[in-house]
Formats: structure tokens, C-alpha cells, sequence
């Protein structure tokens, strides 16, 4: 694995890290938002080191990652950016929650009971709490990943109840939709759940919503970190995974 970034693709990183920002910043000014009040979260999984060094040189700090051995050896490849944040973003096997707890800031994908625990019980005690948001499931995805709206109040009382996560806020994927009004109808009880959150002094700042392909319904719904990869990386190609 190259550590430096490459002339051609770096070019189309910085080109295309520059284009998001933008386009974040005019839906954030459409929708009244104010103005830096949406932070970008460069999704890397399956991109090459060099493509991250690229993005890093470019002003990007935060970095998500869907699979935990890959985040691990970025991570460890990149040792010498000390101020990247590093976001896992995957489904959790129980198996993996040490090497997250000892890897990561900030874990958006935390739904279950059992996975919250662990990763309290498994941060190191020299690192400070392990940024955490709930993941919610807001359309009966397939995945089935993240617990319902009924089960969030319960989540919420656990998570700030355990010593070593800090809980920042909610996190969704929902199924596509073919409109933008169909994604905001979508994101509308999130958005209601997270304000509802947000009043209730636990001191969540993030609403995790909005990919490649729904940013103005995920930024018109009040998100606060939108989590991009296609748009800045390109596409992926999973076969070159396992
Ligand atoms: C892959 C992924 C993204 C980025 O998706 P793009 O469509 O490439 O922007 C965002 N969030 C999660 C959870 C992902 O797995």
C-alpha cells in the first residue's frame, strides 16, 4: 500500500473535496442553516491509503470507515496524522468491539445493548470517552440495523449511564428513495426525535444523515455530519475486497 498520494487521483480528490464543501455550504445557506453548522465525514472504506493522504492534504480530518480490520491498518499507516479522526461507521460484530474501542473516536453504529457495553468496558483508560452516536432504524431497512424510535429512550438511558462513551447524538441509512420529498418524509421523525434528544440537556451535537445521494433532503432535515464517500473517493470496487 502507497502511503503518498498519487498525482491524477489526488487532483480528482481535492477537485471533488472542494465541489462537496461547496455544494454543503449552499444547501446549508438554502435551508437556513447556519453557515459551518454541517461537518463532512470523507468515507474511505475500501479507498487506498494514498487516497486519504490525498484528502488529509487537502484540509480533510475526518475519515469513516465501514470494516474494522481495514480502519485498524489506515489507522496504523497513518499514524504520523495525528489529528485525523477516525469514525467507524459499519455494522458491529461483538468480536470486533475491542480493537474499535482502541481505534476509533467516534462510533456511529451503536444498536445494540450488548455492543454499548463492551465498547465502555474495552476504552482504554488513557483515551478519552469513545464519541458515540445511536443508530436508528428509520425506514425497516433490510439490514435491520439499529434499534426503532420506541427502543431509542432506553439506548439513550444506557449510553450516558456508561463511563467511557460520550453520546453525541443519532445516525441513520435509510432505504433509497426516488424523491427528494420521499427522503425528507423519511428523515422527518428522526429529525423530531433528535430535537426532542437535543432539549433534553444530554448535550447531543450530531445528527448523523446524508450520503452521496440525498444530501439536500439530509441537510433540509437538520443533519450536522453527512457522511461522504462516492462523491469525493468515486466508486468503489468491492472486488478487490476479501
Ligand atoms: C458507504 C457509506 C456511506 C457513503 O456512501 P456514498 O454513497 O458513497 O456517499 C455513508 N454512510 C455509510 C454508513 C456507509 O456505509
Amino acid at each position: 500500500m502507497s502511503i503518498a498520494a498519487n498525482g491524477q487521483e489526488a487532483d480528482d480528490i481535492t477537485r471533488n473535496l472542494a465541489h462537496t464543501s461547496e455544494q454543503i455550504a449552499q444547501l446549508a445557506q438554502e435551508y437556513q442553516r447556519d453557515a459551518g453548522s454541517v461537518r463532512l465525514l470523507a468515507v474511505s472504506k475500501t479507498k487506498p491509503v494514498s487516497a486519504l493522504v490525498a484528502a488529509y492534504e487537502a484540509g480533510q480530518r475526518a475519515f469513516g470507515e465501514n470494516y474494522v480490520q481495514e480502519a485498524v491498518e489506515k489507522r496504523q499507516a497513518l499514524a504520523h496524522l495525528a489529528d485525523i479522526e477516525w469514525h467507524f461507521i459499519g455494522p458491529i460484530q461483538s468480536n470486533k468491539s475491542r480493537l474499535i474501542a482502541e481505534n476509533m473516536d467516534w462510533v456511529h453504529s451503536v444498536d445494540r445493548e450488548k455492543i454499548a457495553r463492551r465498547l465502555s468496558e474495552q476504552r482504554p483508560d488513557d483515551l478519552p470517552p469513545l464519541n458515540v452516536c445511536i443508530q436508528v432504524n428509520i425506514s425497516g431497512e433490510d439490514s435491520k440495523a439499529g434499534v426503532t424510535l420506541e427502543q431509542l429512550d432506553d439506548m439513550v438511558t444506557l449510553i450516558v449511564s456508561l463511563p467511557n462513551l460520550r453520546l453525541r447524538g443519532l445516525m441513520a441509512i435509510p432505504a433509497p428513495q426516488d424523491s427528494h420529498e420521499s427522503q425528507c418524509a423519511v428523515y422527518q421523525p428522526l429529525a423530531q426525535a433528535f430535537a426532542a434528544l437535543a432539549s433534553n440537556d444530554h448535550h447531543v451535537d450530531t445528527l448523523s444523515i446524508g450520503m452521496s445521494g440525498d444530501l439536500p433532503a439530509a441537510i433540509a432535515s437538520g443533519s450536522t455530519m453527512v457522511r461522504v464517500g462516492t462523491a469525493i473517493f468515486g466508486a468503489r470496487d468491492y472486488s478487490l475486497k476479501q
